[in-house]
């Protein structure tokens, strides 16, 4: 494993110190800042402002990033692009990239190599927690599509915190990736255009209120009892049903932004039209939306999505109470690029 450190994992203001402990002028930080996060280079000999004593010098401690891209996959539509790339470590995650007819472009990037959260029927949670990326690692993500975009003409317009892992499991690294993805100096992503997704870790829903950015929120949520909810995600039985509301709801106070609740349809296990008049009672007056996906089926759990006339009658079951919902579009099926598909592909081939 190489010595050298990814320069994506320096702040703006450790890279100033760092340039200070060398004698250079205090201003060559912010240089670097913007040829690494706006014009997006690839290599500290592009960067063709600063002197070429400094680029060998930075060459020698810092690599500009660390993911190597083990295979881009691209949809039969062409629309949704997934890389499976490797860490230092051997570590393997993914992201996805999405493409909407309204010219948005959207990452789905990754906070953890597996997640610890046991979810039965999502393939990270299948293969556990391997560890936390590095916010580095996590921007990095990003910055690999928005680099092709730019490329190719187009901009990166939205970033999601949906591939693999619980954000707010890793809470400090996926708060430093936030403010360098919205950073005006570097991939300037409005903080409107990202949401983080998460399971419902209730302590760090309300650290993210009090941080008061506009982040959108999207909560897991696919059951209305505590019973039903313990079986499907397990930290249920740490922080119930009626906690997590009312942490939603504070989130809702301190930041005014609409929140998201994802729910997987299950035929015949989440997809009820009781369930859905349940749903429809919990959440009616709440500033929310709610995101229905027909399950992306995985190995390590038998559940089948829900058929199309399930689905109709869900959303319009819900509608009866005003709670306004879409049906997410399930992207890249033929490339496993769907929500909770991440890796499943790779987890089994290591097993043969
Ligand atoms: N850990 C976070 C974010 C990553 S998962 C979270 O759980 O929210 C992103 C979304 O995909 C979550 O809503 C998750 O519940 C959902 N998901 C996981 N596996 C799925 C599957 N097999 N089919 C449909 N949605 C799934
Ligand atoms: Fe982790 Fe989210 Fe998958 Fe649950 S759904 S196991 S929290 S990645």
């Amino acid at each position: 494993m190489s010595m050298t450190v990814s320069i994506y994992d320096m702040s703006l203001a450790a890279l100033q110190i760092q340039l200070k402990a060398w004698g250079e002028p205090s201003y060559r930080a912010q240089q670097i800042w913007e040829w690494l996060y706006r014009h997006k280079v690839t290599d500290f000999n592009a960067m063709a402002n600063l002197p070429q004593a400094l680029r060998d010098r930075l060459a020698a401690y810092y690599q500009v990033g660390r993911l190597e891209q083990v295979t881009t996959q691209r949809s039969s539509d062409g629309q949704t692009v997934k890389r499976l790339l490797r860490l230092p470590d051997g570590q393997l995650i993914e992201s996805v990239l999405m493409a909407y007819d309204d010219k948005r472009r959207t990452a789905c990037i990754s906070t953890q190599a597996g997640c610890a959260m046991g979810c039965v029927f999502c393939a990270t949670g299948q293969m556990g927690f391997a560890r936390h990326l590095s916010a580095g690692e996590i921007v990095e993500q990003a910055l690999l599509f928005a680099r092709q975009l730019e490329s190719e003409g187009e901009r990166l317009s939205n970033v999601v915190l949906m591939g693999m892992g619980e954000p707010l499991h890793n809470y400090d690294a996926t708060l430093e990736a936030i403010a360098r993805l919205n950073d005006p100096d570097g991939l300037n992503i409005g903080q409107r255009h990202i949401t983080l997704s998460t399971v419902g870790l209730v302590p760090a829903i309300q650290r993210f209120a009090d941080e008061k950015l506009q982040i959108g929120l999207a909560i897991s949520l696919h059951a209305v009892t505590d019973q039903e909810r313990s079986q499907l995600l397990p930290v249920n039985r740490r922080w119930p049903l009626a906690e997590l509301l009312d942490a939603v709801r504070y989130y809702i106070a301190q930041t005014g932004r609409r929140v998201t609740f994802e729910w997987a349809l299950i035929a015949g296990e989440n997809d009820t039209v009781e369930q859905a008049q349940r749903l429809g009672e919990l959440l009616k007056g709440l500033l929310c939306h709610v995101n229905l996906i027909p399950l992306n089926p995985t190995h390590g759990y038998d559940g089948q999505p829900s058929n199309p006339a399930r689905v109709n009658h869900f959303q319009e079951t819900l509608h009866g109470y005003g709670v306004s919902s879409s049906v997410r579009v399930r992207r890249g099926i033929d490339i496993q690029a769907g929500c909770g598909q991440l890796k499943a592909d790779v987890a089994q081939s290591d097993q043969q």
